[in-house]
């Protein structure tokens, strides 16, 4: 028997963890692939207060260490559900705890076009600091306009010969500042109010087909393929304990509880108005407080 069940090493759960293992409490962290969460693939974080710049594989490996030194039970196992009485099953064993804190993140959504899933790892990917260097001196696109495209963009146009940033509008949803750095690099090209339609090749990607507005379509010959078009979270297994909106996102009316007493939720799974680090660990403290003291009589 556990106090606290956390699902998933991302910045939130390891939060939660830390202040769970700092009460003393008995905790478990579940993590189907690796700990970190998304903040492992970013290349630099200039905007966590207090810390000016650091690598976000620095950041995750030393929060992992960090929780690690106090002891925590860290299993790399998939959970497959969670029932109402805090019963957690993982695709090895079954889990018991007084409380069960959800912070699965989310995984990167899918431009679902041809070649897509063959040319994964042949030129398609979903993490530019995890691969950009395969692409050193050549031509690559980056497809988005939130500040993981514009990230992208800005840390291969250092790498590579020609980056092409392609989002399907004019206008960005990534910072300001960024887009204007990302202008002024002489080896980007935007080709704005487009759309990534077919990607092309024998073996590995050899180009892309781009569809604009006006249906007019071209090719671009590049050798990679970074999608950056924003997450979409995997809560379809536990919506017998906690309410969805209709992106799939936990509904928690105070940024906390789920509809399931015991059952809390923290960090970019849940709806909310800013998904960041700032705000993943701000849930992962919160979520472990409460979580303690409404298991202390349990
Ligand atoms: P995001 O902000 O949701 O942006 C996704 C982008 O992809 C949008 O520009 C969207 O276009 C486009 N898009 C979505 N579906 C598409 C499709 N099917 N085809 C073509 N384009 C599509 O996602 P994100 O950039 O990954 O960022 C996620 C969160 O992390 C955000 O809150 C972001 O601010 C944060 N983040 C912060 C930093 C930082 O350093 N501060 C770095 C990375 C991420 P539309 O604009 O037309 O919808």
């Amino acid at each position: 028997m556990y106090d606290i069940i956390i699902i998933g090493a991302g910045p939130a759960g390891l939060t939660a963890a830390l202040y769970a293992l700092r009460a003393n409490k008995k905790i478990i962290i579940f993590e189907a692939k690796t700990f970190g969460g998304q903040i492992i693939n970013a290349s630099k974080i200039v905007n966590y207060p207090g810390i000016e710049e650091v690598s976000g594989f620095d950041y995750a490996t030393t929060l992992y260490n960090q929780v690690k030194k106090l002891g925590a039970e860290i299993k790399y196992e998939t959970v497959l559900r969670v029932e109402k009485d805090k019963t957690v099953i993982t695709n090895k064993d079954k889990y018991k705890a007084k409380s069960v804190i959800i912070a699965t993140g989310a995984e990167n959504r899918k431009l679902n076009i041809d070649g897509e899933n063959k040319f994964i790892g042949k030129g398609v990917s979903y993490c530019a600091t995890c691969d950009g260097n395969f692409f050193k001196g050549m031509d690559v696109a980056v497809v988005g306009g939130g500040n993981t495209a514009i990230a992208d963009a800005l840390y291969l146009s250092d790498i590579v010969n020609k980056v092409y940033l392609i989002h399907r509008r004019e206008e960005f949803r990534g910072e300001p500042k960024k887009v204007e750095e990302l202008k002024n690099k002489k080896n980007v090209e935007l080709v704005l109010n487009s759309n990534v339609v077919k990607i092309n090749g024998e073996d590995k990607v050899e180009s892309i087909e781009v569809e604009n507005t006006s249906n007019e379509r071209k090719t671009i010959n590049v050798s990679g393929i970074f999608i950056a078009v924003g997450q979409d979270p995997k809560n379809a297994i536990f919506n017998n304990v906690v309410e969805l909106n209709d992106k799939g996102y936990i509904i928690s009316e105070d940024g906390v509880h789920t509809s399931t007493e015991g059952i809390y939720v923290a960090g970019d799974t849940r709806e909310k108005v800013l998904r960041q680090l700032t705000t993943a660990v701000s849930d992962g403290s919160i979520a472990a407080t409460i979580a303690i003291k409404e298991g202390k009589d349990k």
